[in-house]
């Protein structure tokens, strides 16, 4: 096991494409990192320079204290995992796990121990003297996991491995590589552009754009405190509501709403604008909790979406929809692909609140949200960064 140091990594394609623009990192040792941002970002290209797949334009990446920026990928002790898993379909699992370390000529009694560790711990046991094509999607994942494992490298390198499994098969795999980390503590860095994915499984999450490392952080600080918009827009599922906003006399006021805030959060700011973020979380139906003691706001539901655990009930505010280069970036798909905002459909900003599923709401109906002042959060609509809480 390995800590991973990068320091001021470049990567640039031709004259003009910045895949990776002055990347500093420190990656602990047995730390779970995942990079994630939207199709392009360069989150591949920097896990290929960690694994030496890929020249560096610029700077230095040491594992362990050992300097590797011009050593061959070979050298560099690192496992990757792919998305397409390349498990070699003439041989059996058992060959196929032990085949990486048939070619390294590791002694032939370690070896088979190895692998039949492994195979152990990923319940393979069962299936060893199957191909590949003889293997769900799944178990083949396992099979390409278990390649890397018996490596026993000093870190992970994963690119999108899960990407490839349906939706269910994914969330199981997700459990099982957390559980297996637990177990393992090898550094992994791991790429997804699935910001659900990235938030489950890492320690801490790197979020990138255009190259460019925009917060690196716990998953619980990523969601709670973004540092700029375009995090705030790609943490969270529904994603985060904004709208501009003015400051008076320590009230916000947005789309024919006014609402208290504390008394210090947006000194100096009295009379301007600011871009107001509320997570759909955190507005709650009065008709199930009450108020709380917190401001309402009055919205009629468009469209209820029924969760089972939730309902997303979505519905339109006086006030246009933001234009925000950050946070339009930040609308992805599935793939990581750009989509449009659902509020840039529309003339009027679609907010998202995240209700209680014994809520009554339906499509139509009036409901009174409750609002957690405390838990805003503000943006300066000139820079996009986080206006950070004085106190
Ligand atoms: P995805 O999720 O779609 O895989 P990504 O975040 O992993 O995207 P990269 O594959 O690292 O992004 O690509 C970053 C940028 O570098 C993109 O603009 C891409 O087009 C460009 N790029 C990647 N590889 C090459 C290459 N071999 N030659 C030229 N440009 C490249």
């Amino acid at each position: 096991m390995a800590s991973i140091t990068l320091a001021n990594v470049y990567k640039v394609f031709g004259s003009e494409v910045i895949a990776v623009n002055n990347v500093t990192l420190d990656i602990v040792d047995g730390e779970f990192l995942v990079l994630v941002g939207p199709s392009g970002c360069g989150k591949s290209t920097l896990l290929r320079m960690i694994a030496g797949l890929e020249e560096l334009t610029a700077g230095e990446i040491s594992i362990g204290d050992r300097q590797v920026t011009d050593l061959p990928s070979k050298d560099r002790d690192v496992a990757m995992v792919f998305q397409n898993y390349a498990l070699y379909p003439h041989m059996t699992v058992e060959q196929n796990l032990g085949f990486g370390l048939r070619l390294r000529k590791e002694d032939k009694v370690e070896s088979a121990r190895r692998v039949a560790d492994v195979a152990r711990i990923l319940g393979l046991d069962p299936l060893m003297k199957r191909r590949p094509g003889e293997l769900s999607g799944g178990q083949r994942q396992r099979v390409a996991m278990g390649r890397a494992m018996v490596r026993e490298p000093k870190a992970f390198l994963m690119d999108e491995p899960l990407s490839n499994l349906d939706a269910k098969l994914r969330v199981q795999m997700r459990s099982e590589l957390s559980r297996l980390h637990e177990r393992l503590k090898t550094t992994t860095v791991y790429v997804t552009h699935d910001q659900v994915e990235a938030m489950t499984l890492g320690d801490r999450v790197v979020v990138m754009r255009d190259g460019v490392v925009q917060q690196v952080d716990t998953p619980q600080n990523l969601y709670s405190r973004p540092v700029n918009l375009f995090v705030a827009a790609f943490i969270g599922s529904p994603p985060m509501n904004l709208v501009e906003a003015t400051v008076a006399d320590g009230r916000v006021n947005f789309a024919g709403y006014s609402l208290p805030i504390e008394p210090s959060r947006l000194n100096g700011f009295s009379g301007e604008s600011v871009i107001l973020g509320i997570r759909p979380a955190d507005l709650e139906d009065c008709a199930v909790w009450g108020t709380n003691n917190l401001p309402t706001i009055d919205v009629v539901a468009e469209v209820t979406e029924e969760l089972g655990s939730e309902v997303n009930v979505i519905f339109s505010i006086d006030a246009p929809p933001l234009h925000s280069e950050e946070a339009q970036a930040a609308a992805t798909d599935d793939a990581g692909d750009a989509v449009p905002l659902l509020a840039e459909l529309n003339d009027k900003a679609r907010f998202c609140a995240r209700v209680d599923s014994r809520s009554p709401v339906r499509p139509g109906s009036t409901i009174t949200l409750s609002v957690d002042p405390a838990r805003f959060h503000f943006f300066d609509p000139a820079t996009g960064r986080a206006i950070p809480a004085t106190n």
